[in-house]
């Protein structure tokens, strides 16, 4: 992109630093270390703590309590005049959530009570409720103070969000706002069919975009219409939903996201930072910044605040990060580290990021598979069990595309009409609730010719998570719900026998033409031969199940390719014996209608068996099942060893393709200190009308390919990949 100082810093500053003070660095920040430190790691922007739970000015307000020896230095704004002199924008931090005891003496109606009327505390601090004069005055009082008397770009909010869901606050404000709201008592506890539980969850989240405003307004009418109150946001859909932020509200009022996602899991991996970036762009539009707070000590499992990560662990994420529209930003916490390898981490990451950035934002995802997603229904379906019921059928999909290298975007069931324009299919994973005008969204857009993959409970409960009579979309799967299931969805759900979830899937042996070579899926239904969608598995009449399969009727019409085989004993051996070698229980059915797209529904929750048991024939079918659905619209194809993150998208007149080498990590647990390269690697891209395919440069091994072009593709061989590489085709 082109970059012009007259466009404000939520437009052009993406690569950030930020130092995160402890109470002891009145006494030993050194500012002119970190001065070079800024420029040594390219930052356009810093973020530098103001107050809230800690003051680092000298503040009007007593109540602030002031760090520790700061006396009446300002050290917030000697940061700050030192960051405007190296040009850089400037965030103010804040953490809004809590306050100290003297706070709580003074003003004890300030703070979140439980129902015995006990104030809830987090270590020696009190939480703030959200709806008390805390939020309403004293906030906004403190924002104001700092942004007269600094001038910052704009304030950013750790924990602004308050109590988070698993609380409830039962102080009179929020009784009596509740009840103004409501027409109804505070809920005693976590029922989510009473309907007091359910108008608590959605007054929350209005609360939260309702705080968003608030400090926008003041902060705006304080600095000015660029000077934006920010928060920070979490990579996770579940994560915001723990806390009441509706990141569909959010993403509809930001300029800018401060992502606070700061390191993998063993469960999501480094793709984990790509998949944020592909779902929040997806709401917030790809036009704009989302920097990513990553740290350079030691987070995750385990924690250790002032020990240095391993710098490819830091890197791995970031280059995730990167190929999904996510650009940098460093983290330390705390001024002076013994620790000193930290340092070292952030500034070849960011100098690459700085040298290569028009090649790094203002893009266009190409992809023709959407996985659709939804934060209500992560509430309101997934309840108390949002990781086993959303989180495990989602990671299952996304891991089965990359693992099959097939690029996809996220659309918000809003959105489907929206977004879906260039998608050839759909992936519903699980998304138990969706309301009546989302599932007539997905019905148009197969009855346009889209393809669709669903699987388990997909729309078979509605917007509140009531149960409907049948699936909403039982026309479109071609199978009716019966009320009953087999084997379990997780811990959740208790097993009857400790082998219930040794079960199988049968390959039905039929269907499809009788010649040879694959199968369009066109041809008149004979006996003998598998469906195309079952390609691979050809020297195996079952598959390992082990999960959870709805009980469904299939309509007359409708293809069964699947069946179930109940459970046997595991142990001992010599009982380990199919007592039912066969079912007429439908695992998968498809429906492939001549004007419509094409309909694959897994009754057998193969997504999530595969986000759980990372077994690969699971992935294998789900790629296929997308495949199909799709009728091979893939605009990519990767040959070669290795698991592999692709990204790809098109700017004008190139498409930038991003491959990021997950191999190493992809085997083995968190931090990775090694990385392994792979290839050669050979790269099929579809073209774009105004991408000739002519030339292709490999941005990071700093070296052009050699291109072969025909039918609208071009082909290329990349050498070598050690940790990522992008690949500019013009
Ligand atoms: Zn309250």
């Amino acid at each position: 992109m082109s970059v012009t100082p007259a466009q404000p810093w939520y437009r052009y500053a993406c690569r950030w630093g930020q130092t995160n003070l402890t109470e002891v660095d009145p006494g030993r920040y050194d500012l002119a270390w970190w001065r070079a430190y800024w420029r040594r790691t390219r930052v356009q922007g810093v973020i530098v703590n103001a107050g809230g739970i800690v003051a680092y000015y000298p503040s009007a307000y007593p109540l602030q309590h002031r760090a520790h020896a700061l006396g009446e230095r300002d050290l917030y704004g000697e940061i700050v005049a030192a960051a405007r002199a190296e040009g850089l924008a400037v965030l103010a931090r804040m953490d809004s959530n809590r306050a100290d005891e003297r706070c709580y003496i003074e003003h004890p109606d300030w703070f979140a009570l439980d129902g015995a009327g006990r104030p809830y505390r987090e270590g020696e601090l009190f939480v703030a409720c959200v709806n008390s004069p805390y939020y309403d005055e004293f906030i906004p009082a403190i924002l104001r103070e700092i942004v007269e008397r600094s001038r910052p770009d704009g304030v950013t909010d750790n924990s602004w969000s308050g109590l988070d869901r698993s609380r409830i606050c039962h102080c009179r404000y929020c009784a009596r706002r509740f009840r103004a709201v409501s027409g109804l008592a505070l809920p005693r506890d976590h029922d989510w069919d009473s309907d007091a539980y359910r108008q608590w969850i959605v007054w929350n989240y209005a609360r939260r975009v309702e705080i968003w405003d608030r400090n926008n307004r003041t902060t705006r009418d304080a600095g000015g219409p660029d000077c934006l109150w920010i928060g920070m946001n979490a990579g996770d859909v579940a994560g915001q939903a723990g806390r009441f932020r509706d990141y569909q509200a959010i993403c509809e009022r930001a300029e800018i996201i401060m992502l606070d996602s700061q390191a993998r899991s063993n469960a999501r991996g480094f793709q984990a930072n790509g998949e944020a970036g592909r779902l929040i762009h997806g709401l917030l539009g790809w036009d704009k910044l989302i920097p990513e707070s990553t740290a350079m000590y030691q987070a995750g499992q385990p924690t250790f605040r002032v020990a240095s990560k391993p710098e490819p662990e830091v890197r791995m994420w970031a280059l995730d990060g990167f190929a999904g529209g996510i650009s940098p930003w460093w983290h330390h916490i705390g001024a002076y580290h013994e620790d000193r390898r930290q340092y070292r981490t952030a500034e070849a990451i960011f100098r690459w990021h700085e040298a290569h950035e028009e090649y790094l934002l203002q893009r266009v995802p190409v992809a023709t598979v959407g996985v659709v997603w939804s934060q209500r229904c992560v509430d309101f379906y997934g309840r108390d069990a949002a990781e086993e019921r959303l989180s495990l059928p989602q990671r299952g999909i996304t891991n089965a595309l990359l693992r099959a290298r097939i690029p996809y975007v996220f659309v918000h069931a809003d959105h489907v009409e929206r977004d879906s324009a260039g998608l050839a299919m759909l992936i519903l994973p699980n998304l138990g609730a969706l309301g009546d005008a989302q599932c007539e969204a997905v019905r148009r857009f197969v009855e346009g010719g889209g393809g669709l993959l669903a699987s388990g409970e997909t729309s078979r409960y509605d917007e509140w998570g009531d149960l409907r009579a049948d699936f909403a979309l039982a026309d479109l799967f071609g199978v009716h719900a019966t009320d009953t299931h087999h084997g379990a969805s997780g811990p959740t759900e208790k097993s009857w026998a400790p082998w219930s979830n040794h079960t199988y899937l049968r390959l039905s042996p039929e269907l499809r033409a009788g010649v040879d070579g694959p199968h369009t899926g066109d041809e008149p239904v004979v006996a003998g031969k598998r469906h195309a969608a079952l390609e691979g598995f050809a020297e195996t009449d079952i598959l390992p199940f082990g999960g959870r399969l709805e009980v469904v009727q299939a309509d007359p019409a409708a293809i069964v390719p699947l069946t179930y085989v109940p459970p046997f004993p595991i142990y001992p051996p010599e009982t380990a014996w199919m007592r039912h070698p066969s079912s007429n229980l439908p695992a998968l059915a498809f429906r492939d209608g001549a004007d419509a797209g094409r309909v694959a529904y897994l009754a057998a929750d193969l997504d999530r068996c595969y986000g759980r048991d990372n077994l690969p024939d699971h992935a294998t079918l789900l790629a296929n099942l997308v495949r199909w659905a799709a009728r091979d619209r893939i605009p990519l194809r990767v040959d070669g060893p290795g698991l592999l993150d692709c990204h790809l998208y098109r700017q004008s007149g190139r498409l930038v393709l991003h491959l990021v080498n997950l191999t190493s990590a992809g085997t083995w647990r968190a931090p990775i200190d090694e990385l392994v390269p792979v290839g050669p690697l050979r790269v099929r891209v579809e073209l774009p009308d105004d991408v000739s395919g002519q030339s292709a440069r490999l941005l990071v091994a700093a070296t052009t390919a050699e291109t072969d072009g025909r039918d609208g593709w071009a082909a290329l061989t990349v050498p070598s990949i050690t940790d990522h590489e992008v690949i500019v085709v013009s």
